[in-house]
């Protein structure tokens, strides 16, 4: 079923940013819709698919298997055996002498002297006309059921013979050596994902101070003016630099705004630190410019890793011109 084959293989940064990508769009069940020239499609990642020229079910399956989407069963479709299309072709066949020269036709029955047999013998030209008793038949006859004819050997049948040829590859198969693949969709398992992506976004903050030589502190706390002990996620320092560095934690039932006036208070009583506050871009985040932010503060909103990455260098090239001590190295 994969013959639109993946061009890229799936890195842990595609994952990263896909964790990200279903989290933004609030996407919460993966949905197949399927076609015969395409296989599977499935539209809501589609954007994301054409952004790194991925195939869905290697990435979905992945994700699967780290166990962030929970694979359910949705459809099942016949498939070639050999190439795996979809594209494929179906006739019916004698069972006797194998022809495609067959046709159905319905069983009638005489209601006037009983007579049962399939249409084709009732027929006398335009007319039906009974073979037992020879009168024409009207309106007095019942419907039994359908029969197959072979035009060819005359043989009837009640069930005919199905064999494919697939418009792919050209392999003719009968049914029973057909694939009969599933189709899955995917739920997604958002306390998992959340976990995940707060994750990702401080490790690559993380790499970029590093990056920038600065050391990372443990614990990550600072005593306020006010004597407060306040925890981040990450402190990083270099000479008279100090970075304080908190992400925004959806999962965890913390409020946008209550986050913030927090981190607000935070900035308020340290004064040896800039604080930059992480937050995923969703539709909750889209009044946040009107949260003025402090000198020592900053907000990076960010929908993908590039944009949080490039917003994070940013800040810290914005630091180091500040500060007197500090030296940029690019
Ligand atoms: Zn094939
Ligand atoms: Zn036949
Ligand atoms: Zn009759």
């Amino acid at each position: 079923m994969s013959r639109t084959a993946s061009i890229v293989d799936i890195s842990s940064t595609i994952l990263d940013d896909f964790i990200l990508f279903i989290l933004q769009n609030k996407i919460d069940k993966i949905e197949p819709i399927v076609s015969p020239a395409t296989g599977p499609i499935y539209p809501k990642i589609q954007p994301f698919l054409s952004k790194y020229r991925i195939d869905a079910i290697k990435l979905l399956e992945k994700a699967a298997k780290m166990g962030l989407l929970k694979r359910e069963v949705y459809d099942k479709v016949i498939t070639c055996p050999k190439c795996g299309s979809l594209r494929l072709i179906a006739r019916l066949h004698c069972p006797r002498c194998g022809s495609k020269n067959i046709e159905s036709a319905r069983i009638l029955v005489h209601e006037l002297c009983g007579y049962a047999g399939i249409e084709l013998d009732f027929k006398k030209e335009e007319e039906l006309v009974c073979p037992n008793c020879g009168r024409p038949i009207d309106e007095d006859y019942q419907v039994l059921g359908e029969l197959f004819s072979c035009l060819d050997c005359g043989h009837r049948f009640p069930v005919p013979d199905v064999k494919f040829e697939c418009a792919e590859c050209k392999e003719g198969f009968e049914a029973q050596k057909a694939r009969y693949a599933p189709i899955y969709s995917y739920e997604i398992i958002p306390e998992k994902l959340g976990v995940i992506a707060k994750r990702v976004a401080l490790r690559n903050v993380k790499e970029i101070l590093v990056e920038h030589g600065y050391k990372l502190e443990e614990p990550p706390v600072i005593t306020g003016i006010s004597g407060i002990t306040h925890r981040f996620d990450i402190i990083g320092h270099k000479g008279d630099n100090k970075v304080a560095i908190s992400h925004f934690d959806a999962f965890s039932g913390e409020n946008l705004q209550s986050h913030i006036l927090n981190v607000l208070g935070k900035s308020t009583d340290i004064r040896d630190a800039k604080i930059i506050d992480l937050i995923s871009a969703d539709a909750s985040t889209d009044g946040l410019r009107l949260f003025s932010t402090g000198e020592n503060q900053s907000i990076i909103v960010y929908k993908t890793l590039e944009e949080l990455r490039e917003k994070f260098r940013e800040e810290i090239k914005k630091l180091e011109s500040l500060s007197p001590g500090g030296s940029s190295r690019e």
